[in-house]
């Protein structure tokens, strides 16, 4: 057996997706404080090799075949990018004659060995959750020297040669980036990353959602104005 672990199938635009995790257990750059996943202790950006990999790859491939799969989402425990083996992961996907979307926080899409490997993919959601550079070390947590500016020039850099999807996932965390100020410093930076796609998204995880859930008719709100003036 695999070290993977999977969502049941889904259907999403008449597309049957399979959802895959391709990480043992937690690997991030980053250690937010709203966390699904919980705390990062294997807090890294540098790429590991995992044991049991070359099972959890045929079994991937059993699998994408017994439940019809017609697009693969790598939504890992993490940054997916770090698991050394992710290019084999994306290329087996691919030989199956299938679409791959990747899920990564982003901050990693600017540095050439992983733009490579995220170019390989049909769609790649980057996020952006904070919008101010204290707010960014306080409650996302990054690695030591990492900064915001660096993170959105990443994205930046990424889009700009990138020939498939780009989405970019926008948090609303309140009392982060619920205010008009915030609201329009993500707007010009959603004209500098220039995605295809725009995804906005709240806390909803029950741990946090008392303190950083924004409220429904807020959420409406800046939504609307981040959906249609972009
Ligand atoms: S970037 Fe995502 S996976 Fe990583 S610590 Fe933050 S919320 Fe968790």
């Amino acid at each position: 057996m695999g070290v993977f672990s999977y969502k049941d199938i889904y259907i999403e635009d008449r597309r049957r997706v399979l959802e895959v995790n391709i990480l043992p257990e937690k690997y991030c750059n980053f250690d937010c404080i709203f966390c699904p996943i919980g705390r990062s202790q294997n807090k890294v950006d540098t790429q590991k090799s995992f044991d049991e990999m070359e099972n959890s790859l045929k079994e991937l491939e059993i699998i994408i075949e017994n439940t019809k799969a017609e697009l693969v989402f790598i939504n890992s425990k993490g940054e997916a990018l770090i698991n050394d083996k992710i290019g084999d992961i994306i290329d087996l996907i691919k030989d199956k004659g299938l679409p791959v979307r990747l899920l990564s926080n982003g901050y990693l899409l600017g540095r050439d060995e992983y733009m490579k490997i995220a170019d390989k993919c049909d769609e790649v959601i980057g996020e952006i959750k904070v919008i101010k550079e204290e707010d960014f070390q306080k409650i996302q947590r990054p690695i030591e020297g990492y900064t915001l500016e660096e993170y959105i020039s990443n994205m930046v850099s990424f889009n700009k040669q990138y020939n498939g999807k780009f989405i970019l996932e926008i948090t609303i965390i309140k009392g982060y980036n619920d205010d008009e100020e915030s609201i329009q410093m993500i707007k010009n930076t959603i004209k500098k990353i220039s995605p295809d796609k725009i995804i906005v998204t709240r806390i909803e995880d029950e741990k946090f959602k008392k303190k950083l859930g924004i409220a429904d008719e807020r959420f409406k709100e800046i939504s609307n104005t981040l959906l249609n003036n972009w």
